[in-house]
């Protein structure tokens, strides 16, 4: 990709009224635009982004061997109102028609996937089934603020799942609990599975994955010496670790995501059943299961950035590697490597090959935050070439053939090895000492 073909560039200055860091870089970078509060456009670097999040996510629906569909933003109001939603919850968005017919715009598709599935489950021969969506949802905040932390158009992926007995379920819940903790890990994030309430319609625990950030509107409570947290709301004035003992800490978080036990709930409302061995008539078991999209990629911000600007993961970042060339003999170089990187991979390399100073393209570098920057310049001399990480204040001055290995390394990494936490505090060390051998090998 080149800089001068993109038409949303990083801003000189950061914009005003940003409350948040996501906003505040997200926007000056390039990635979103706001069109109003809690409402955002995202350019082709944040495309770019999000779509990155959502193939991670989406992997790991695949696996557990979800369904993907996609199922409409604008609803009936008739299973709103069969289901009780359309009075009680407060933020669904109620829309009327030019005739007066009265609809929803999804927050959430219990509604709409219950009645679906109809179709598909008759018999227990159709059970265990789960299916999933990324789709835009909408709530009708009150103060939507954060940036897209807290949006009213927000992206989701939303997965459900029907099971025969309630122990199924169960045995189905547990495994999404490991695969969120392994995607979260993959796109950089840490999140801890948070005891919370059930919410609207259940008694049950529920558990929210918590992302420590100042940011966040959630507050918690976490063990420091194992993995137990509690969202402060039903913590009930506990002060040890129901585990360990230990003292909890309490600290401010943002939900990443979700997972609800629904019961027969819905089933029941939508009258969705189906036949046993012996003909008897049942009501299938239910889950729930959200991971924020967009929300991760502004938690990902708020986790991942310096004063300079993004600092992107290498699981997401909108390309590996930012090249800019500095004086004639630089530019020219520069458009080489970029040519060679993007033959093997498209996305592999951004090229700033806008007519602009070498400060404004270092800092557009930083603000973009891509995981390496590459600099040719007419001082470092033919075939040479400048490898920065973004996280390291290091620089090497290598020859352009040490790129071949770079690459080389950088493929060789596998963020989402499925069932596998990926070891990002050794990457980074491996980092370092690859940077360093490479330096060795082809420095001057
Ligand atoms: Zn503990």
């Amino acid at each position: 990709m080149k800089m001068s073909t993109q038409l949303f560039t990083p801003l000189r200055e950061a914009p005003a009224k940003a409350d948040t860091v996501n906003h505040r870089l997200l926007v000056q970078a390039g990635f979103v635009r706001q069109t109003m509060a809690g409402v955002y456009t995202y350019t082709k670097l944040g495309l770019i982004v999000l779509n990155k999040i959502s193939q991670i996510v989406r992997h790991h629906m695949d696996t557990l061997g979800s369904n993907e569909i996609h199922m409409p933003a604008l609803h009936p109001s008739e299973p709103w109102k069969k289901s009780g939603g359309w009075d009680n919850i407060d933020v669904l968005f109620h829309i009327k028609s030019q005739t007066g017919k009265e609809y929803a715009l999804g927050q959430s598709h219990e509604e709409i996937v219950t009645p679906l599935m109809n179709e598909v489950i008759k018999s227990y021969k159709d059970l265990p089934r789960s299916v999933y969506q990324i789709q835009w949802k909408y709530r009708d905040e009150l103060r939507a603020k954060s940036g897209i932390l807290r949006g009213r158009e927000f992206l989701m992926k939303d997965m459900y799942s029907f099971h025969a007995t309630h122990e199924d379920f169960l045995a189905y819940y547990e495994k999404v609990k490991a695969s969120y903790l392994h995607c979260y890990n993959h796109l950089g994030l840490v999140a801890k599975a948070t005891e919370a309430s059930g919410g609207n319609f259940s008694d049950k625990i529920s558990y929210e994955y918590m992302v420590l950030t100042d940011a966040g509107e959630d507050d918690i409570l976490y063990c420091p010496e194992c993995d137990y947290c509690v969202n402060v709301e039903i913590a009930a004035g506990k002060t040890q670790c129901p585990h360990c003992g230990a003292r909890l800490q309490a600290a401010r978080a943002s939900e990443a995501g979700n997972i609800f036990d629904l019961g027969q709930h819905y089933a029941e409302i939508f009258d969705l059943k189906f036949t046993d061995k012996d003909n008897q008539t049942h009501v299938p078991y239910m889950g729930c299961y959200g991971i924020g999209i967009s929300r991760c990629m502004g938690i990902i911000v708020e986790k991942c950035f310096d004063e300079r600007g993004i600092i992107w993961p290498e699981s997401v970042a909108p390309a590996d590697f930012y090249v800019i060339g500095i004086g004639q003999q630089g530019q020219k170089q520069a458009a080489e490597i970029y040519q060679r990187l993007t033959l093997e991979d498209k996305q592999a390399s951004i090229f700033d090959d806008r007519d602009l100073t070498p400060g404004a393209k270092f800092a557009a570098a930083d603000l973009i935050g891509c995981p390496y920057r590459l600099v040719c310049s007419d001082k470092l001399g033919e075939n040479m070439v400048e490898i920065k990480r973004r996280d390291s204040q290091e620089s090497f001055v290598v020859k352009v053939d040490a790129l071949d290995e770079l690459r080389a390394f950088h493929d060789s990494l596998d963020f989402d090895k499925l069932d596998t936490m990926f070891d990002w505090d050794d990457y980074h060390q491996r980092c370092t000492k690859f940077m360093h051998e490479l330096a060795e090998k082809y420095g001057k």
